[in-house]
């Protein structure tokens, strides 16, 4: 089978098959052999990795991964693109596709299964409108990852590489950087899609720390102040808590945490690194239990 990451033989393939594109699914498939190379570059998948891809698509990336991989599961939600598959992998002995949405998936008796519980390594040109689920669900369950390397939208990368200060720093650029370290590996343009999508995209690499950066007594709880915090961003951190349903102190309490964090009462969440994100949820920790 001819490389599909030409886009004369992604047309070839759509019309033999009359396929739709379905919106809802957030299907653009990739047709750019540097931005193909780029990504399994980047993913840096060897012969010894078990690799989980996220919406094959028509089969783009997966030949690529088949050739550099030990296998490949494949997960696809569209079951018209099931028949195609079969045809664009059909030289591969050493790839599954399921039918079934990734979020229905239990990924970790997946990498038991194949991988022998040892950490996995996922590759996507994820469909955007469900990239945060999949990305949280992926780190939050006990998967064992090594990396998790997408295609994001561009904003959506910006947001999970950058620290305080800036406007997209916010509950998700914490939650990851709590799991992995981000690094943005190439910014890709609309035409290298088709159809075109109408934001620029990004390949990031999210590569899995072995221990945390940080010391954390109730992680839960450390969430669930980072949400209260960022739920509204132009209150300070104590108002941000003193109305949350999930953080159950009084206000003077929780202002007493704020100044034990060595930090002025009026700080807003947006300008706590995740390290004072940790600290804070141990004092307040603290204090719940007395
Ligand atoms: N990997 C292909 C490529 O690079 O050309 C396709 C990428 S396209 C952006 C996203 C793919 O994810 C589509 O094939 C879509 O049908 C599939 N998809 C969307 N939602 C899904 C879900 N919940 N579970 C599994 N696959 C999904």
């Amino acid at each position: 089978m001819a490389t599909l990451g030409i886009p004369q033989n992604t047309i070839a393939v759509l019309q033999k098959y009359h396929f739709n594109f379905q919106k809802k699914f957030g299907q653009n498939f990739l047709i750019d052999t540097h931005v193909l190379e780029k990504i399994i570059d980047a993913a840096g998948i060897t012969k010894e990795d078990f690799v989980l891809e996220i919406g094959p698509g028509i089969g783009t990336m997966t030949q690529y991964l088949c050739e550099n991989a030990r296998e490949v599961t494949a997960v696809e939600i569209d079951q018209n693109l099931i028949p195609i598959l079969e045809d664009t992998l059909s030289a591969y002995d050493n790839v599954t596709v399921i039918n079934e949405d990734i979020l229905k998936l239990d990924i970790a008796e997946l990498a038991r299964e194949r991988n022998g519980g040892a950490p996995i390594k996922v590759v996507a040109n994820l469909p955007y409108y469900i990239t945060t689920p999949i990305i949280m669900g992926l780190f939050e369950s006990h998967v064992p990852i090594d990396s998790i390397t997408v295609m994001v939208q561009k904003e959506v990368a910006d947001r999970m590489q950058v620290g305080p200060g800036t406007k997209d720093y916010g509950a998700l650029s914490l939650a990851v950087q709590y799991y992995a370290k981000p690094e943005i590996v190439a910014n890709v343009p609309p035409n290298c899609f088709m159809p075109r999508p109408n934001v620029g995209s990004a390949v990031i690499r999210l590569t899995r720390h072995e221990k945390s950066p940080v010391d954390v007594e109730d992680e839960k709880l450390m969430f669930s102040i980072i949400r209260a915090s960022f739920n509204q961003r132009r209150k300070t951190l104590a108002n941000g808590l003193n109305n949350s349903p999930e953080i159950h102190l009084p206000k003077e309490v929780i202002q007493e945490s704020i100044e034990e964090l060595g930090v002025p009462v009026t700080i807003r969440g947006e300008a706590l690194t995740l390290e004072q994100f940790a600290a804070f949820a141990n004092i307040i920790k603290k204090k719940m239990k007395k």
